[in-house]
């Protein structure tokens, strides 16, 4: 109890810019959560495989919890976007790497045509060589490509029959951690859902690791994904992605920052502390305003290591917990039951008066759009006017909670944005009277008014 009243004094005191004193009449703040609450889950699934859809949906529908889910659109039944390679006949390839061995110069070539020789089984040594090179184990990645290269000239690898045909093919079930023949998502069902709150995102066609990969092939696996999501689901959809593995390679995420306004990965600015997955780093010791806070839940995470979670994030005010699922009730990589699904999403289901459940795009949208924010309010007889406006881009579309200051004397107090209309409760904090209402940024002046 005395954490959370802790909790919630911090926000009132952190919020305020500076500027007018605070809790002065005509002064407003920005909260630091939507609807001033003390922190931000969002729930998210890697890979879109079938359970997502038919376990975990139905359960975030009936509590009303969003899901973020990251699509590999090239699994999809139907998807005209196919994983290929882009470049040069891949037979000079193979030839050349019998005439020197891999180095940096070809490195990003070769492992990116290693998957479409047209041999059965050595999509393995662009898996191989993806882990290594992402560990730092750069020289043990060319040995693992020449490797696979040599094997193909000396004909270990059978030759495959026919077209390559991405949706059925070994690759994509090793990836996903799927059995061959497990159903598999489709456009139609994806688009029955989307007239649900959920949020889906790129997870590349083909779920590569596009670090081992050269430009051109990167861009492909990330632009056609992108495409296929625009077209199939809309462009909302397309604002956040995720790029496979986890990856937080430079040259990755400076080409998928070029194409997505956010990437899961990685989200680099100054007023945001970032925690991978993998990371033991306290996200209660941070020093910045807001600290985005990865975990993983496997299939050994203890159900108590995953609920302390969220009541960390609840007796905070900076934290913007982001949960990565992967598999769910027997399909996918590291699957959780649907039994422990329920009583986590129970369990935060419980605690959202103080914690926001957004989508991976809203929760970046409003902390971004917070700190480039700018409000000013205006006092003119009886009426307060208040502007919000940011700069960063019509994308970033999501309204924002706002605190203003009032007379104490107001009771019956009205809020218009343009045609939108908001009666508000007068409510007390040590600073004084204020009213807590949605604004929506570069909109119209708000007003309010006491009748
Ligand atoms: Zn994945």
């Amino acid at each position: 109890m005395y954490r959370a009243v802790l909790g919630l004094l911090l926000v009132v005191t952190m919020v305020l810019p500076a500027g007018p004193a605070s809790g002065q009449v005509g002064t407003t703040t920005i909260t630091k959560w939507q609807e001033g609450k003390t922190g931000a889950v969002s729930i998210t699934f890697d890979d879109g495989t079938i359970n997502h859809f038919r376990v975990a949906r139905p359960l975030l529908n009936e509590r009303g919890l969003p899901g973020t889910f990251y699509i590999v659109t090239g699994g999809i039944p139907g998807s005209e976007e196919k994983g290929r390679f882009i470049g040069r006949p891949v037979e000079e390839i193979i030839e050349e790497t019998g005439e020197d061995s891999t180095d940096a110069d070809n490195f990003f070539e070769r492992a990116s045509a290693v998957r479409y020789l047209g041999y059965k089984g050595t999509y393995k040594y662009h898996m191989e060589a993806g882990g290594l090179y992402e560990q730092g184990n750069v020289q043990e990645a060319y040995d693992v490509i020449d490797e696979g290269y040599r094997k193909v000239r000396q004909g270990e690898h059978e030759k495959k029959d026919g077209s390559w045909d991405y949706p059925l093919s070994e690759y994509m079930y090793e990836v996903m951690a799927v059995e061959p023949g497990v159903d598999l998502v489709t456009w139609d069902d994806l688009q029955s859902y989307d007239t649900e709150f959920h949020e889906f995102g790129s997870h590349t066609i083909t779920h590569p690791y596009l670090a081992v990969m050269d430009e051109k092939n990167i861009r492909y696996e990330l632009r056609e994904s992108r495409e296929a999501i625009q077209k199939h689901l809309g462009e909302e959809h397309t604002f956040s992605a995720e790029a496979p593995f986890g990856t937080k390679d430079e040259r990755v995420m400076e080409l998928g920052h070029e194409m997505s306004p956010a990437l899961r990965n990685r989200m680099p600015r100054p007023y945001l502390t970032e925690i991978e997955r993998g990371s033991e780093v306290k996200p209660d010791t941070t020093r910045t305003p807001y600290t985005l806070w990865q975990r993983g839940p496997l299939s050994d995470t203890p159900m108590s290591e995953m609920k302390r979670w969220v009541d960390v994030t609840q007796q905070n005010d900076n934290i913007w917990l982001v949960l990565v699922f992967h598999g769910i009730e027997g399909i996918g990589w590291e699957p959780i039951s649907k039994a422990e699904m329920t009583e986590y999403l129970d369990y935060i289901d419980a605690r959202t008066d103080d914690l926001w459940v957004a989508t991976f795009a809203d929760g970046t949208k409003y902390v971004q759009e917070r700190m480039n924010a700018e409000v000013s309010t205006e006092r003119r007889e009886d009426v307060l006017s208040v502007t919000l406006t940011h700069s960063l881009g019509e994308r970033y579309d999501l309204p924002l909670t706002l605190r203003t200051y009032v007379p104490s004397s107001w009771a019956d107090v009205q809020i218009g944005q343009g045609d939108d209309r908001q009666s508000a409760t007068v409510q007390t904090d040590d600073q004084g009277t204020y009213v807590q209402y949605q604004a929506r940024p570069n909109g119209e002046t708000i007003r309010i008014t006491s009748r």
